[in-house]
């Protein structure tokens, strides 16, 4: 007797090779066998007409605090999603400091209750003991250690801070961090150099951890971005990950041809580098940082303000709001930001075209990028990203094919963020699973209503537990945070 037959369904693998209709045997929180199955299960699914995949891995979050504030994550778990992945664009919630502490309480990331532990060790802790419903994996905030170490200081690290800073990414990867992450367009990334990122990352490439990076820029900047993250995990001697890629700005359409060019021939010199890439051509960031870089008037229409300070403001966009107000745009915004300095804007600033050539880009993975807010108005993206990919890039545009899909969330993702025996449905690897209806899946989350749950996703399990049966989160909290290329 097994502890879990999924029968029937059409199990596609993750490797990018198609479905084969077959049974799944699970024991304990490991797949026993893949085939046909003639032992019955205590517990049994028929998954006739349904998709057996991986559980997806979302390689780009913001639930640093969601994990433990809603351990159940069902924005994520309601997609498929069995691994989340931490602490991207150099925002994280370690390291602690007074300043990081003011930082995370503003409610950046989606909570602003008072952190209460002490280092990364004791974070991890943390959410070990929320038992979430999936798993977690932990990139270093690059940002967070900076303002630990340096404050919000402009300078170049001294020989002293540069110790400093070494001594907390080590801390880090000694307590399971896949590696560091920046977002060199906000504060204080923007402040360090090629040549501080460089040196900075040494215990990261010793350990042999990703740079994950926010570019510099993204907009007519954009390829000299991606050639700075190139060199810095070139000569930081690091696996490279460019978050989100993409090209913001009407008038930089088009330009992920040339980055992705560039990517290309990287590769080609054998540097490995990745992308992620989420499937909306509307972006999302904080009003803070749009309005630092300069909106012009005719810009001004395509920035969706959601401020929990203005409720009134969910859905409006800043132009109507500053007409309302009888105030200038950039006013506006500067006086909401003032009142909340973590209020997030949607931004209507890309191409579906680009959107699908970052996406068929051999080495783009799925990331959502979702960004949980409390109250206000989050990017839809944090509810229906990996369903979306699903339903309208694969079922109704054809952009890539199911099983391909499939590989970008799953083994390719698991194989380079270095996540043991994962990503793969083979014997005596993990049983994160996510069983779908490939004709139904789709997400239903809008830039209006942007928390409705995706549908056509049936069961989800997560380290061979049941989370999701029959579209219903039973509670089940089976995940855990993972340690890179080990077997927990
Ligand atoms: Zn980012």
């Amino acid at each position: 007797m097994h502890d879990l037959v999924i029968r029937n369904g059409t199990v596609i693998d993750g490797s990018g090779s198609a479905g084969i209709r077959t049974d799944i045997a699970i024991n304990g929180d490991l797949i026993g066998a893949v085939g046909h199955c003639q032992d019955v299960g205590r517990v049994e699914i028929d998954a006739t007409n349904l998709v057996v995949s991986p559980g997806f891995i979302d390689v780009h979050s913001h639930d640093d605090l969601a994990v433990l504030e809603d351990p159940e994550m069902i924005h994520k778990i309601s997609q498929g999603v069995t691994t989340d992945i931490i602490g991207n664009c150099g925002w994280a919630a370690v390291p602690r400091s007074p300043i990081n502490d003011r930082w995370l309480e503003s409610g950046i990331l989606g909570s602003k209750r008072p952190p209460s532990w002490k280092d990364v060790g004791e974070y991890r802790a943390r959410i070990d003991s929320a038992h979430p419903s999936c798993n977690v994996a932990i990139l270093i905030g690059y940002g967070a250690v900076r303002r630990a170490v340096l404050g919000s200081s402009r300078e170049k690290p001294t020989r002293r801070e540069l110790r400093e800073i070494h001594r907390h990414l080590s801390a880090g990867m000694d307590a399971g961090a896949l590696g560091v992450s920046t977002g060199l367009t906000y504060e204080p990334g923007r402040y360090s150099s090629t040549q501080e990122l460089i040196r900075a990352i040494e215990p990261i490439a010793q350990d042999e951890g990703l740079y994950v990076s926010h570019i510099r820029n993204e907009g007519s900047g954009l390829v000299q971005a991606v050639e700075e993250a190139i060199e810095i995990g070139r000569r930081g001697g690091c696996s490279l990950h460019i978050s989100h890629h993409k090209a913001l700005g009407r008038e930089n359409w088009g330009k992920v041809k040339q980055s992705i060019a560039v990517i290309d021939s990287a590769r080609s010199e054998s540097l490995d580098v990745t992308t992620d890439v989420y499937p909306y051509t509307a972006s999302s960031t904080l009003l803070h940082t749009v309005v630092r870089e300069g909106i012009r008037s005719d810009e001004a229409a395509s920035v969706v303000v959601a401020s929990s300070a203005y409720p009134d403001s969910a859905g409006r966009s800043l132009l109507d709001l500053s007409e309302i107000n009888g105030l200038e745009f950039d006013e506006m915004a500067f006086r909401i930001t003032e009142t909340d300095p973590a209020t997030v804007v949607v931004r209507h600033g890309m191409t579906e075209e680009d959107v699908c050539a970052v996406m068929r880009h051999e080495v783009a993975m799925i990331g959502s990028d979702g960004l949980p807010c409390e109250g206000g108005q989050p990017h839809p993206r944090l509810y229906g990203t990996f369903p979306r990919v699903l339903g309208r890039y694969v079922r109704e545009l054809g952009v890539l094919t199911l099983p391909e899909a499939i590989r970008k969330m799953t083994s390719l993702p698991a194989r380079k963020f270095r996540l043991h025996r994962r990503g793969t449905i083979r014997e005596g690897w993990y049983a994160d699973l996510s069983l779908f209806d490939p004709e139904k899946i789709v997400d239903r989350a809008t830039y209006d209503n942007p928390r409705l749950l995706s549908v056509g996703v049936l069961h989800v399990i997560v380290n061979g537990d049941v989370v999701v049966s029959n579209g219903r989160h039973l509670g089940t909290r089976s995940g855990y945070v993972l340690n890179p290329s080990s077997d927990t």
